[in-house]
Order: structure tokens, then C-alpha cells, then sequence
């Protein structure tokens, strides 16, 4: 089924914020560690957060100990205050954008100013807010409501984050109109902004719309109220399981939203159920094509083959005889290498990407031989070469797995090196480049070209792991690792994967200029290119989180490999002519 996501969905910048906050203090805060109230709508994320020992309390008791969290809507400062002084260290996870509200409220109506909130009576937001105005505060949530109003000299109107745009702009003019001079602020974030926007989008390209979303969510509820009233069916769902599959196959394109405090990974799921989904409008070429991709990508059989052809373009533009068992070894080493680190740790693949982990579940005999048997191929091929490349493989064979292995018990399962911020991408770039370029060295002489072939690996290795990981961060994020993008946040390490695409270039040229690589190996900066052209659709949110970002990424080792052996190869013409 054709499916389009929308480019906002999904966890918003407080929402983020607030969970982030609860899974350090799950893991380092005073025990126990509590949210007053449940820290955000979403039943699947506060279960994952239950299970890391956060737990939301409902009344303020008058003598605790331990951390209490206060979630991304906020609180009235009195409840702030009652929980410090029952003995809680207060975490405020309130939302930054919320917090600014609260200080319009208490700004104004310490000016003397009526505060009028749009917004629903009954949402924590707005008792929040409420708090913050005092008595001045009224709340409107309807016209109806405009009907009580006392009346008005000095006002201000706000507007809770997540109210409909349309629906506050009228109102609000009908404010102003029975009583001039008063003053509006539109509160209403960004966030909300971007997703309603986007909806409305959605629905001129779509047929019918799914919004995925907690039942008590009031942005997801309103996507939802907005698409319906675009004329489209709309049908909105807190997982996967609840989507009406018979109704939605008959619709030719379906959109995808959520609202902002839906996890990444219940998207995921929804997402690929649907594209799982035949269609009569979908051609078998296509949907059979994006199976056996993904079957590719799921295996590590793509990864293999990008392994492979860099692994020969690294011997040939290095100027060495071309030789299959340093091809295959890479192959096989780098694919029973990345198996085990998936088949050890399937908690984050459950959250980030439940299709694959049900594959390698359901396959994980299979996978479990062809991981022993690719590691003795690879012992095999090795002591073939060499005695020197037996010793580097085994120890590059014992690393790998004791880095998999939840060695040193409990701090969630991970052993110290894995706790290291960004260590996992690291040590797999250093992997990469020690099978294809450190073995070479050692089986044939040392070449100054080997350096700059060696910094292309590293560098392709690592961008290649990080955007992969930035797609599974928040499923990581709950499960404690420290990735790159966990640790740094997305948009630093988006600067890191720019600091290291520059880093791809210096290296093709430092080849072309330093390193003997021959002048034909411009051809290089094809991959270059390529880079750029993933980070670019990266950057513009045309890739968000899908199957096309993971395929690119894929991508990544094979073209690089390709535009080196291609290099090679008009080399060769050259020559020849
Ligand atoms: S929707 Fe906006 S105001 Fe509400 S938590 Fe998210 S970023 Fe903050």
C-alpha cells in the first residue's frame, strides 16, 4: 500500500525533553522515582518507562523521599511547592514553550489583568496555567463560554499549545469585539503549528488518514478532528493492532501523523503494517522489490556486499593484486560481527523496529549458525593469508563478541565500554577499517595510499552506523545506550556526520594529491556526492525515519566501493589504450 508520513510526527521537543529527563533519572536520580501524573499521553511509552522503575503518582503525599518528575504539561506552582516540601527532589520536566505561557499568566494577572485561556478546563496544561493566573484566570473553551464571561477592561487572552489555530483565531476576534483593547497572544507552539499544518497537507495527497496517538492525547485528537473536517476518513489508533486493515486496504494512498507524544517505534510499526498491506493499486514489481530490499537489509546480507565491494575497490585502488579471500573474509567477518550484536540485543530493536526483530526471532537458529560458521570461514580464510592475519582476525572475532555480550550484569545490561557515549559507532568504524584496510597491510607491503583508503572506511563505516543509529534513537533512548545521537541529541550529530562527510573529501584528495592515488580516483567524490545527497534529505525531513533513510545509509559502503572500483576501472581502459 502506498503510504506517506507525514514530515512532523511523532515525539515533539517537549515531549522529548520530559522523557529524556525521566531515563536519566530512572538510572541516576534518588529512588524511587516517580512523574506527577502520567509524564505524557501514551500508554506503550509509560509502560516502557513503568518497567524502568518510573512510576506516576496521583496525590501529593505529606511525607515521601525520592525523585518526583513534573511532566512536559506542567503544574500550578502550589503543587510545586507541596511536593518539595513533602520531601521530593523536584525534576521539572515542564515544557519550555508551556513554562512561557505560565509566565504570561502570572505576568499579566499580577498586573491586574484578566487572564483568558482557550483551551480545555479538564487538560493539565491548562489547570497548570490556571494555577499561574490566580484569580484572574477564566478558561474558554467554546463560544458558548463567551456567554459568562465578567466584564472585561484589562485583559489577555492565551491560548493552550495545542489548540486548533483556526478555532482560536476566531474566538479570539470574538473576544476583542465585545471588548476592545484587550491583548492576544497566540501560544499555541510550533509543534502543533507544524503537525496541523502538515495534516491539512496530508489530506489534498491522501485518501484516507491514519493518526496514531494516545486516546487522551488532546493534539492527537485534534489531527484527527482536523482531517475529518478536510472531508477524509480518518482513523485514529493508539498501535498498530487497532488499524481496521479491511477498511484502509480499499484506499489507494493513505497518510500517516501522530500526535506529539507518540513514540517513534509505535509509528514505525504502523507504518510498515500498512505497507505490508497488498492493494490492488500497487504493481506486485514494487512491493515484491521493497520485500527483497528490506529482506537484504534485514539479513545483513546488503551489509555483507557493501563489505565485499569495498573490501576489493580498497585492494585494487591501493594498487594490490585483487584477491577473493580478503573480499570474502570482509564479507563474512562484518556480517557475523554486526549478527551477534543484533541477536544479543534485541530490547531496542523490539522498540525501534519490531518486524525485524520478530524476523531475527523467528529466525534466530538460522542466523545463530551462519553467525558461527561465517566467523570459522572467516578464521579459515585468514590463516590462509597469513599467520598474522589468523592472530588479527581472531582478536577482532573475540572483540566483537565480547562487545555484544552484556558482560558486567545489571546498569540495564550494558558492560562499561557500551556505556561510553558513541563507543558502539566507533568501535564498528574501527572493525571496518581493520578488516579492510589493516589486513591488507599486513598481507602485502604498506602503501602511503592505504592511509587515505583507510580514512575512507572509517569515515564511511561510522556515517553508516550513525545514521542508523539516529534512526533507532528513541527505542535506544529507553533502553539506556549511550549512542552518538542518544548522548549528543540529533542535531549534533547530524554537525558530526557534516564534519565527517568534509572529512570523506580531504580524504579522496589527500589520496589523489599524497597518496598515490591515481588521478582517475576523482571519480571518487562520486560517493561524495552521494553523501551529501543523504545528509541533504536527512536535513530537509524527506526521510524522517523510514525504510528509504536505512536503504541510503545501506548505500553507503556499496557506492563508495563502486565509485572506487570504477575509478580503478577507467584506470585500466587508460592504461590499456
Ligand atoms: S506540544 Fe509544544 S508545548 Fe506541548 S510539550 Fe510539545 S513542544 Fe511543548
Amino acid at each position: 500500500m502506498k503510504v506517506v508520513m507525514a514530515k512532523k510526527a511523532g515525539f515533539c521537543m517537549g515531549v522529548r525533553r520530559a522523557v529524556q529527563l525521566a531515563i536519566k533519572a530512572s538510572y541516576e536520580a534518588e529512588k524511587p522515582v516517580y512523574t506527577y501524573g502520567p509524564l505524557i499521553h501514551n500508554e506503550q511509552a509509560l509502560k516502557l518507562l513503568e518497567m524502568l522503575g518510573v512510576k506516576p503518582l496521583k496525590k501529593i503525599p505529606s511525607k515521601a523521599q525520592g525523585t518526583i518528575i513534573i511532566r512536559a504539561h506542567g503544574v500550578p506552582p502550589q503543587d510545586k511547592k507541596n511536593l518539595k516540601e513533602a520531601g521530593f527532589k523536584v525534576i521539572d520536566g515542564t515544557c519550555p514553550r508551556v513554562s512561557r505561557v505560565q509566565a504570561l499568566a502570572r505576568k499579566y494577572s499580577r498586573e491586574g489583568y484578566h487572564v483568558i485561556i482557550v483551551g480545555d478546563p479538564d487538560h493539565a496544561e491548562v489547570k497548570g496555567i490556571l494555577g499561574y493566573a490566580g484569580k484572574q484566570g477564566i478558561v474558554v473553551s467554546n463560544f458558548r463560554d463567551l456567554e459568562n464571561l465578567p466584564p472585561l477592561k484589562k485583559y489577555v487572552v492565551l491560548s493552550q499549545t495545542t489548540q486548533d489555530e483556526e478555532f482560536f483565531k476566531l474566538i479570539s476576534e470574538e473576544i476583542l469585539a465585545r471588548y476592545p483593547g484587550g491583548k492576544v497572544y497566540n501560544t499555541i507552539c510550533n509543534a502543533t503549528h507544524d503537525r496541523q499544518r502538515e495534516v491539512r497537507n496530508l489530506c489534498k495527497e491522501c485518501d484516507a488518514i491514519v493518526v496514531v496517538g494516545g486516546k487522551h492525547s488532546a493534539n492527537t485528537k485534534r489531527l484527527a478532528m482536523i482531517a475529518r473536517e478536510e472531508g477524509k476518513e480518518v482513523f485514529l489508533v493508539e498501535t498498530a493492532e487497532e488499524l481496521d486493515l479491511g477498511k484502509i486496504q480499499k484506499f489507494r494512498k493513505v497518510g500517516v501523523t501522530a500526535g506529539a507524544s507518540t513514540p517513534n517505534w509505535v509509528i514505525n510499526q504502523v507504518i510498515r503494517t500498512l505497507e505490508e498491506l497488498p492493494s490492488p493499486y500497487e504493481s506486485p514489481f514494487r512491493r515484491w522489490g521493497r520485500k527483497f530490499l528490506r529482506f537484504l537489509m534485514e539479513s545483513n546480507l546488503a551489509l555483507a556486499g557493501g563489505a565485499a565491494f569495498l573490501a576489493s575497490a580498497v585492494l585494487l585502488a591501493a594498487g594490490y593484486p585483487f584477491k577473493i579471500s580478503l573480499a570474502l573474509l570482509s564479507a563474512l567477518f562484518l556480517f557475523a560481527a554486526h549478527t551477534v550484536n543484533r541477536l544479543v540485543d534485541l530490547k531496542s530493536l523490539r522498540l525501534n523496529d519490531p518486524f525485524r526483530a520478530q524476523f531475527l526471532e523467528k529466525n534466530r537458529k538460522i542466523f545463530a549458525i551462519a553467525t558461527v560458521i561465517s566467523f570459522i570461514l572467516s578464521l579459515f580464510l585468514a590463516w590462509h593469508l597469513n599467520p598474522a592475519a589468523f592472530v588479527i582476525v581472531s582478536f577482532l572475532i573475540l572483540g566483537s563478541t565480547l562487545y555484544s555480550l552484556p558482560l558486567f550484569g545489571r546498569r540495564e545490561h550494558f558492560s562499561p565500554v557500551q556505556r561510553i557515549p558513541g563507543a558502539r559507532s566507533l568501535f564498528i568504524a574501527l572493525g571496518w577499517w581493520s578488516i579492510l584496510c589493516f589486513l591488507p597491510a599486513l598481507v602485502f607491503k604498506y602503501r602511503p595510499v592505504l592511509f587515505w583508503l583507510g580514512m575512507i572506511v572509517f569515515l564511511v563505516a561510522f556515517m553508516r552506523a550513525v545514521l542508523l543509529e539516529l534512526l533507532e534513537l528513541q527505542g535506544d533512548g529507553f533502553v539506556g545506550k549511550e549512542t552518538l545521537p542518544v548522548f549528543i541529541g540529533p542535531r549534533k550529530t547530524f554537525l558530526v556526520l557534516k564534519i565527517c562527510w568534509l572529512g570523506f573529501g580531504f580524504s579522496i584528495l589527500g589520496g589523489l594529491l599524497w597518496g598515490g592515488l591515481m588521478k582517475e580516483g576523482v571519480v571518487a567524490f562520486l560517493a561524495f556526492i552521494y553523501i551529501y545527497f543523504v545528509l541533504r534529505q536527512y536535513e530537509k525531513e524527506l526521510l524522517g525515519r523510514d525504510f528509504y533513510l536505512e536503504l541510503l545509509a545501506e548505500g553507503l559502503p556499496i557506492i563508495t566501493g563502486l565509485s572506487l572500483l570504477f575509478a580503478v576501472g577507467i584506470k585500466g581502459v587508460v592504461s590499456q589504450e
